[in-house]
């Protein structure tokens, strides 16, 4: 079974949150699977962390509307994963990967890249799986204009949605001056969307599958509250949606062997954890202490529940604890952590993307607060606890179905959660976490426990394997 994998993002060549990881985690189990399964990507390498040896495979040109633009196509190896990579600087050679004017031309001329390079390369796939709205004109457009093409006839397209929030919504007047379609499919309202044309409607559309990832968020956006208004359109295809759990790769984030820690350790000797804690106090200009040390390492949106901790920042700061924020995002929110680091001398923050120190921060933290308004899977509660570091989380989407709010009574679960979305409700969810971490042997048994949990992607991606052959049965 061949499977050409496409994302905006992966790692390790671009990284901005966890569609990367999965679009290099999940291809890499579906290889130890025996899925030939290679991943295309634009190539944008800004926060490219190896060195690889590309080879150059071809250049040709891609309509896109009336114009013709330049496409370069190259192919690495990489941990036994073919990578292709879509070349065009104007397009990709840029600081960060989205939110530019023109996202619109951009992706529209990805997607149409995608299904140009397949004309030219001798892999021939049997499904295109393609991810979030940068990728979900891929079918419209294969069925629009690939469809006399003989080896684009059988292939099977699965849609994967990682965050419903972002759509693609532009001007309908890209349909015609940028994808080469006509007005119907505006008229039809397989796109439209309050007046514009809408990226995800398309993928939700016209793949022969959706898979969202989790149980719980493939619920839940059938639902107005989370259906970011395309809930009807999601109730109506809830035939091809399945929920599929991320996994996170056990290679990369295993504290047994991660290079970016200063202290290796497992479950067997997580006392050893301490030294990470230590280290991380230093790095980060906080006071050697054995006070709980609390952390965040987040995108700064409303998503990732910030305008909870706003609320009560002050008195979650007053409680006997350290907290370490690594992140970037509303400038809103960079500026309130810069602020309250600034006053309070148990509170460090960074902003930015760094990868190394997100590795740091996961070894040396004793917990870490995750109270998202929604969260598709999450990926920072599973990598905590493959840690030891006890999520708190708030119990929505993914986070739901992967952390088990602790029962004192049977010293069972997986961390610690609440319910309704509010600040309170949160700051009791860490208090009793506190109250646990006094409980010295309660506390270390939970740390061992959750070091232990099976998240890798085995089990998710057999169920992508079997989703993949039902498709071509
Ligand atoms: P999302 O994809 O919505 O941002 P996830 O929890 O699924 O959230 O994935 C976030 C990923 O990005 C995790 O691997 C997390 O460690 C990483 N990450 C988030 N913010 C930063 C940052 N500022 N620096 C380094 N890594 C980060």
């Amino acid at each position: 079974m061949k499977v050409l994998f496409v994302s905006a993002e992966v790692v390790p060549f671009s990284k901005t949150g966890g569609l990367a990881d999965v679009a290099y985690s999940l291809p890499r189990a579906l290889r130890n699977q025996g899925v030939d399964v290679r991943v295309m990507t634009s190539r944008n390498f800004h926060n490219r962390k190896v060195d690889v040896v590309e080879e150059h495979l071809l250049n040709t040109e891609v309509e896109v509307g009336w114009r013709k633009q330049y496409m370069g196509l190259s192919t690495a190896t990489y941990n036994n994963i073919p990578f292709y990579f879509i070349d065009n600087e104007f397009y990709f050679k840029r600081e960060g990967i989205y939110g530019h004017f023109d996202d619109g031309e951009r992706y529209s001329f990805l997607c149409r890249a995608v299904l140009e390079s397949l004309l030219h390369l001798d892999f021939e796939p049997d499904i295109i799986h393609f991810n979030d709205w940068h990728t979900a004109m891929i079918p419209l457009l294969m069925k629009k204009h690939y469809n006399h093409v003989e080896k684009f006839r059988d292939i099977k397209t699965v849609f994967t949605i990682h965050n419903l929030k972002y759509q693609g919504i532009f001007s309908p007047v890209i349909l015609n001056e940028l994808l080469n379609l006509d007005h119907a499919e505006y008229e039809s309202g397989a796109l439209e969307f309050f007046g514009n044309i809408n990226f995800m409607k398309s993928g939700i559309t016209f793949a022969d599958a959706i898979t969202t990832v989790s149980n719980t968020y493939a619920n839940e956006i059938k639902e107005p509250y989370f259906g970011e208004n395309l809930h009807d359109l999601i109730e109506n295809h809830s035939d091809k949606l399945t929920g599929i759990l991320n996994g996170i790769d056990f290679e990369i984030y295993n504290p047994e062997v991660d290079p970016k820690i200063v202290q290796n350790y497992t479950y067997k000797n997580s006392s050893k954890k301490n030294v990470n804690k230590t280290h991380l106090q230093k790095l980060m200009g906080l006071k050697k202490s054995k006070q709980p040390l609390v952390a965040m390492i987040t995108r700064f949106t409303n998503q990732k529940g910030l305008d909870l901790l706003e609320h009560i920042i002050e008195e979650l700061l007053g409680l006997d604890i350290q907290l370490v924020v690594l992140g970037s995002g509303d400038e809103k929110y960079e500026n309130m952590f810069r602020h309250f680091s600034y006053h309070f001398e148990n509170l460090a923050s960074s902003i930015g993307f760094d990868e190394e120190l997100a590795h740091e921060i996961y070894a040396g933290a004793d917990m870490l607060l995750m109270p998202s308004m929604f969260e598709p899977c999450g990926l920072s509660q599973l990598i905590s606890q493959r840690y030891g570091t006890v999520p708190i989380v708030r119990e929505t989407g993914g986070l739901r179905d992967t952390v088990e709010h602790y029962n004192k009574y049977t010293q069972e679960g997986s961390g610690f959660s609440f319910g309704s979305y509010n600040a309170h409700e949160m700051l009791y969810a860490v208090k009793r976490a506190l109250e646990l971490y006094n409980h010295k042997t309660e506390w270390r048994m939970l740390v061992k426990s959750i070091m232990q949990l099976d998240t890798s992607w085995k089990h998710s991606a057999e169920k992508y394997k079997k989703l993949y052959m039902e498709l071509l049965e």
